[in-house]
């Protein structure tokens, strides 16, 4: 079993439809036919969403893709029209809503890959591949790729576990013309990214995006760039051969899965309450992630 424990109610709010209620984003429409996103405090982890919220996530989610769509301007659309909350919104939309193109979303998880680790690095000891792609011999847990790598997976739908997949599948599910300018987008922006986050102190290891088309225009659309689609290496304490610390859902991921929290990720049960020590120390790796990479402090 996975997805929701209690899947939230929508907020209603006069002059929007409610689309859609994601792992952590909640989709309106206006009457114009823009896309409203709205960014909760939810935080999911293994497929699950879990029963205690962060605060301040959606804000920082929001506020960091922000800052990245404008440095990214240059080399592919965005799908960000404005950050005014729609007339009739709740107060507490500031600062985590996004008025957006409504595009037509491509099936894909866009996964840019520099470093090795997570299913990249289980599939690697399986086959010495990721996603189908040859790499060398001698590679290990953290270990930097020759050169960043893309490993797109198949979208799965709530509480599934998304896919990895080859280049030719999404060939065969979008078109090779598809194919060829998604592999490429992925890879500047990621290289963008990556270039940016280093002069930080931030090994950016790998990311995902998810594009959609506006017309004939492909556009980078959802979140960019954040420590829920990416994950972010403390550059001075990376050390190859071990699991990397980390400024993501790691530290929630590890609480999860070691004694303490006294769950069985496998099993048939929800996950438990985090306690408040692991929820602060969540929030505070999120807006350290943040200030390191925008240089600004987190009001
Ligand atoms: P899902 O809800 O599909 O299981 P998720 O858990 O990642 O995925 P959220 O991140 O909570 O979902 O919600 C964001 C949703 O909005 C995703 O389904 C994403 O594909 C979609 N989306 C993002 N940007 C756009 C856009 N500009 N137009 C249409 N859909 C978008
Ligand atoms: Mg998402």
């Amino acid at each position: 079993m996975s997805g929701f424990v209690e899947k939230p109610e929508p907020v209603e709010v006069p002059g929007l439809v409610h689309l859609h209620t994601g792992k952590v984003r909640d989709l309106y429409r206006t009457e114009s036919g823009e896309l409203v996103m709205v960014a909760s405090d939810r935080m999911s982890a293994y497929d699950w969403v879990l029963p205690t919220e962060i605060p301040d996530k959606g804000r920082v989610l929001t506020q960091l893709s922000l800052w990245w769509f404008e440095r990214l301007a240059d080399l592919v659309s965005h799908h960000v029209l404005t950050t005014e909350l729609p007339p009739g919104a709740p107060a507490d939309w500031a600062g985590r809503t996004l008025i957006c193109r409504s595009l037509e979303m491509l099936p894909v998880e866009c996964v840019a890959r520099g470093y090795l680790t997570g299913s990249g690095l289980a599939e690697y000891r399986q086959t010495r591949t990721v996603c189908g792609l040859a790499l060398p011999e001698g590679l290990t847990d953290g270990s930097e790729l020759p050169s960043p790598i893309f490993t797109p997976a198949a979208k799965a739908e709530v509480g599934e576990h998304d896919e990895n997949v080859s280049y030719e599948e999404v060939a065969r599910a979008v078109g090779a013309e598809t194919a060829h300018r998604l592999r490429q987008a992925t890879l500047a922006v990621y290289s963008r990214g990556r270039e940016i986050a280093r002069e930080r102190g931030i090994i950016l290891a790998d990311t995902k995006f998810e594009f959609g088309f506006d017309g004939e225009d492909l556009v980078l659309a959802d979140e960019v760039l954040t420590p829920d689609s990416s994950r972010f290496w403390p550059a001075d304490q990376w050390q190859p051969g071990r699991p990397q610390p980390s400024f993501d859902k790691q530290y929630v991921r590890d609480w999860l899965s070691s004694p303490e929290s006294g769950w069985d990720r496998h099993g048939q049960l929800p996950p438990p309450e985090l306690p408040p020590a692991v929820v602060e120390q969540t929030r505070a790796r999120y807006i350290e992630a943040y200030e390191r990479i925008t240089g600004l402090h987190w009001a």
